[in-house]
């Protein structure tokens, strides 16, 4: 550590704001030992530790200081930042299609920035007509809090909840449904939902924010209206996942739920379909399909609940000099079900042969997916793949490894029958296997918009 690291006052955040008389909410300028800041001071979270004062600069980037380089701090204003979200009642507009919004958490739900420990949740429906008026021209909206989870914390208990309560508002003949979640891992609620909850008359869009609404590059209002057009008024009845399609807030896509996958930390369009194209588009004006095949909306209220789901489930992430132990720790731990993220065309290094081979032979469902994300697992190719194939271990064709986990804790949740949990496995419920991919999707889908729309123009064609 530096000497001029200790150079700066010692105390923690308390005693420094105290000892340069500046408030929470105050606009400070502050001088350290690495360079000054200027910004408003915000309250801690919960979670911080008292040694930082997190400061909010001018661009809505949070920085946290370390109290010890703090040299000096001078209040120049005084802001509070208002937390109250107007409530305003929602409207009822008749012939507008009935929403229903549940909520899981995640910045979508948050309306500052939640790192300030000062969230608040726009939730009920006059918060958010209050934060984004336009809703009430989409649809007539109702909403339910189901949990305040950032989306790392979604696991298969929430899962299930999820599905049941979707299928409850099916049944009570809504018009279609949104789910506010995290985007971390939206597309693993959006894949366990598409083999959860099947045969849906509705829509059922998933959507989150990767920028809280506070933020003036905030994607949430957008985002939301988007979503509830695809749920009120669109005829895409499947699982979908609802955010950012090119950088700029043109259009949403809308994606299938078991080939989507967040593909950039920070990027509003970070949801990509992986292996195929999105299903459609979605502006405000409404859905305009891309995908000539879909499942339409249907009248009645019937649809499947399956709310199964093995936890004993793990996905291991092949790399190079992988030891043995990895896997030999997970059968001896009961494990039910492996996925492999193999290398290439789906390897693995052969010191984990015996161990993968004992797994099987312990009755362990042993899939196999590949980490280069878009192409198919091929293990006829070499010998090496036919030597694992003949073990047990399963080919997932081009499963995303995160949707055969998913759809593998399902599977095993329905049976332990090895032969049943393969059928259930290879046959797909809805294109998370698809017999091939689109020609140059992989080359296009890696350039920017231009690229996208020439793709877009053809795939409509
Ligand atoms: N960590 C957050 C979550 O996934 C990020 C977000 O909402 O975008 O819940």
């Amino acid at each position: 550590m530096s000497e001029d690291f200790f150079q700066g006052y010692r105390g923690s955040a308390l005693e420094v704001l105290k000892k340069f008389n500046v408030r929470v909410w105050g606009q400070a300028v502050i001088t350290t030992t690495r360079g000054n800041f200027n910004g408003t001071v915000l309250p801690r979270a919960v979670n911080d530790d008292d040694k930082h004062i997190v400061i909010k600069i001018v661009t809505g980037y949070n920085v946290g200081i370390d109290t010890d380089t703090i040299l000096d701090m001078t209040e120049t204003g005084y802001k509070k930042a208002n937390y109250k979200i107007p409530e305003k009642e929602f409207p009822f507009t008749k012939n507008l299609p009935k929403v229903k919004l549940l909520g899981t958490g995640g910045t979508i739900a948050s309306r500052l920035d939640y790192r300030t420990g000062a969230v608040i949740p726009a939730f009920s429906p006059g918060e958010l007509y209050g934060a984004v008026p336009e809703l009430a021209e989409i649809c007539n909206l109702s909403t339910e809090k189901l949990f305040a989870v950032f989306s790392e914390n979604m696991g298969p208990e929430q899962y299930k909840k999820l599905a049941i309560a979707i299928g409850k508002e099916i049944e009570n003949g809504i018009d279609g449904i949104v789910i506010g979640h995290g985007t971390d891992t939206l597309h693993h609620t959006a894949a366990a939902l598409t083999f959860m909850v099947q045969d849906s008359p509705v829509p059922i869009v998933l959507v989150g924010s990767q920028r809280s609404s506070d933020r003036p590059s905030s994607d949430a209002a957008l985002n939301l209206m988007h979503a509830t057009t695809a749920a009120g008024h669109g005829d895409i009845a499947e699982v979908l996942v609802c955010m950012f399609g090119p950088t700029s807030d043109e259009y949403g896509f809308l994606h299938r739920g078991t080939r989507v996958r967040k593909m950039h930390s920070s990027y509003r369009s970070t949801f990509r379909t992986i292996g195929d194209t999105p299903v459609a588009t979605v502006t405000r004006k409404g859905v305009v399909p891309i995908k000539p095949v879909y499942n339409h909306r249907r009248k009645d209220n019937k649809v499947k609940i399956l709310p199964y789901f093995e936890e004993k489930v793990a996905m291991i992430y092949y790399y190079p000099n992988m030891q043995p132990d990895m896997v030999d720790s997970l059968v001896d731990n009961g494990y039910k079900g492996i996925v492999i993220i193999g290398t290439g065309l789906g390897h693995v290094n052969k010191l984990l042969y015996p161990a993968l081979k004992r797994a099987c032979e312990k009755g362990v469902a042993v899939y196999m997916t590949v980490q280069t994300l878009w192409g198919y697992v091929h293990m006829f190719v070499y010998d090496t793949g036919r030597d694992l194939m003949a073990m047990g271990v399963v080919p997932a064709a081009n499963m995303l490894p995160e949707v055969a986990y998913i759809k593998l804790g399902w599977a095993l949740g329905q049976t332990n029958d090895l032969e049943k949990v393969k059928e259930l496995m290879l046959k797909p419920v809805n294109d998370e296997i698809t017999p091939r991919e689109p020609y140059n999707g992989y080359l296009i889908y890696q350039g920017g918009v231009r690229e996208v729309e020439e793709f877009v123009q053809k795939v409509r064609k």
